[in-house]
């Protein structure tokens, strides 16, 4: 088996879209001339740079906003260079200020931007004072630019320019040069924890509108829709009557007899669950010989239906013949996952292994099935096996208790800022060390693109892509620290140039 086919890792790179609107704001402040635009042009690498005209009637100055990236750091950035005409009896003309304080009003934090080798000026701290009346939510971070080769400068001007900044009181104020690149990484350590908690903030503003209204909300008043499939005769029929409490359902040794048209609703715990169909369930298609190839076709469309696939097999048929995977079974359950449906095997028919003198089988059977599950599907470790008697309705509830709790690990939402705290954790253990290496891709950040099932992206730059391995490490490191065993995750990278 060609193991890409088992879970999609780099599929469909085209659909992805990230969504900018949910980046944090920074907006560059300060006096004209001490770099704001060069700053600008550095962090956006001076593409993506958007303008748009700011409403009001005599205004013929923009706000430039653009996508900016640094080092693993993405956020928007304002540049409101050109905005901050001084007139005389005014320190800040009173219209443009205007439209720059409604522009800071949406941003999360400002870069404070003051000028090494002119110090501080008194227009510096009309600024600082400005600031704070004006966005006093906003986190303020202070850097002094034109600082390149301020480790070198013997007349200690640039020293000092540093510490008259610090008495601007945003506190520590960070040298940079916006151009030669000088101070970036100390730029990113003073706006990492910001941008984080902004990115947070945001995430959580938006899963209490969107996110859930649109799943979590709607998740809870639709029902879970589980998908029994599984050979015939492997008691599929008996666990749905197990399950819904009435014999709706006829069963019988003779196959074929299952009625098609049945309430296939019930409720566990209180919470609604609909049986989805498929045909190895309504077992139609179920015809003497070779049918199990066709019932998994057909039951490929109940799975496409499915959140949770539950693959019955026959307990006794494991003691048997040791195997709990047939052909089309493990077929199944490769295409289960490879949906990113969730999967929960049941052995079934576990009274007829009962007994003291079945001891030894039963414990056999036990270990076999989570170590064939383990070798048909390596990458999904951990998938639920529960073992149950359809007939003496033992174990319903364990099914659905797996089954729900399967479902809940689907639906798992992980903020940006969680998993970038967690992806700098990780790449520390990575033996390639992925951030760390010189030449090839380099991992900057990742974040969640959607759940049911979560689908992540990390974003990569370097020559290169990350490797099938990579990935594969990230998708299990991922199930580990985040308690995601047994569903599929999908990890796509893209490129951030
Ligand atoms: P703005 O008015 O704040 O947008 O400032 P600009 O970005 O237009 O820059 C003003 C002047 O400072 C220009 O002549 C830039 O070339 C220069 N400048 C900007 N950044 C740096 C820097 O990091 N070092 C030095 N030496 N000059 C800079
Ligand atoms: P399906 O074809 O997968 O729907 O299987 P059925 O539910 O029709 O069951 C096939 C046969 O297995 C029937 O004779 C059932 O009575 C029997 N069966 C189902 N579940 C169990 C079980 O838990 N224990 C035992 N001993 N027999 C079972």
């Amino acid at each position: 088996d060609n193991p890409k086919t088992l879970e999609p890792l780099s599929a469909d790179r085209s659909s992805l879209k990230f969504n900018d609107k949910l980046l944090p704001k920074i907006m560059i402040v300060g006096r004209p001339n001490v770099g704001k635009s060069a700053l600008f042009n550095r962090l956006t690498h001076r593409r993506e740079a958007l303008v748009y005209d700011t409403p009001g009637a005599h205004v013929t100055r923009d706000v430039r906003e653009g996508i900016a990236k640094l080092a693993g750091l993405r956020f928007k950035i304002l540049d409101t260079a050109g905005l901050e005409t001084f007139t005389e009896d005014e320190s800040i003309l009173a219209r443009t200020a205007t439209i720059t304080a409604n522009a800071l009003g949406k941003c999360q934090i400002a870069l404070f931007l003051v000028d090494a080798r002119a110090g501080m000026q008194p227009q510096d701290m009309d600024v600082g004072r400005w600031l704070r009346k004006t966005a006093p939510h906003v986190k303020v971070v202070t850097a002094v630019n034109k600082a390149e080769g301020i480790h070198n400068d013997s007349s200690g001007r640039l020293m000092a320019a540093i510490g008259e900044a610090h008495q601007l009181g945003f506190g520590d104020p960070v040298p940079i040069s916006a151009e030669s690149g000088e101070g970036m990484a100390d730029l990113y350590d003073s706006l990492r924890p910001l941008v984080e908690e902004a990115q947070e903030e945001i995430e959580k503003d938006r899963g209490g509108v969107q996110e859930i209204k649109e799943e979590d909300v709607n998740a809870k008043a639709l029902p879970l829709q589980l998908a029994i499939a599984g050979r015939p005769n492997v008691g599929k029929s008996t666990l749905v009557n197990a399950l819904l409490r009435e014999e709706r359902v006829l069963t019988g040794p003779e196959p074929g007899l299952t009625r098609d048209s049945i309430s296939s609703e019930f409720e566990f715990n209180g919470k609604k669950v609909r049986l989805v169909d498929t045909a190895g369930w309504l077992q139609r298609v179920q015809v003497k010989e070779g049918p199990a190839a066709l019932s998994a076709m057909h039951a490929r469309k109940g799975v496409m239906m499915a959140h949770v696939v539950a693959l019955v097999v026959d307990g006794e048929e494991v003691a048997n013949t040791r195997s709990s995977m047939r052909h089309a079974e493990a077929a199944l359950a490769r295409w289960v996952v490879q949906e990113g449906r969730g999967l929960v095997i049941v052995v079934n028919k576990m009274d007829l292994l009962s007994g003291k003198e079945n001891a030894k089988i039963r414990a056999d059977v036990m270990k076999a099935v989570p170590a064939e599950i383990q070798t048909i599907l390596p990458q999904v470790s951990g998938v639920p096996v529960v073992f149950v008697s359809a007939l003496e309705k033992k174990g319903g509830a364990a099914i659905m208790r797996n089954v729900f709790e399967c479902y809940e690990k689907w639906c798992t939402r992980l903020t940006t800022a969680q998993l970038n705290r967690w992806l700098r954790k990780v790449m520390s253990r990575h033996p390639k060390n992925m951030s760390g290496i010189k030449y090839g891709p380099k991992v900057k950040f990742m974040t969640q693109v959607k759940a049911r099932p979560p689908t992540f992206v990390v974003f990569v730059s370097g020559s290169g892509e990350l490797e099938e391995t990579d990935l594969r490490f990230l998708a299990s490191a991922m199930r580990e620290d985040f308690g995601l065993d047994g569903v599929p995750l999908r990890i796509l990278q893209r490129s951030t140039k």
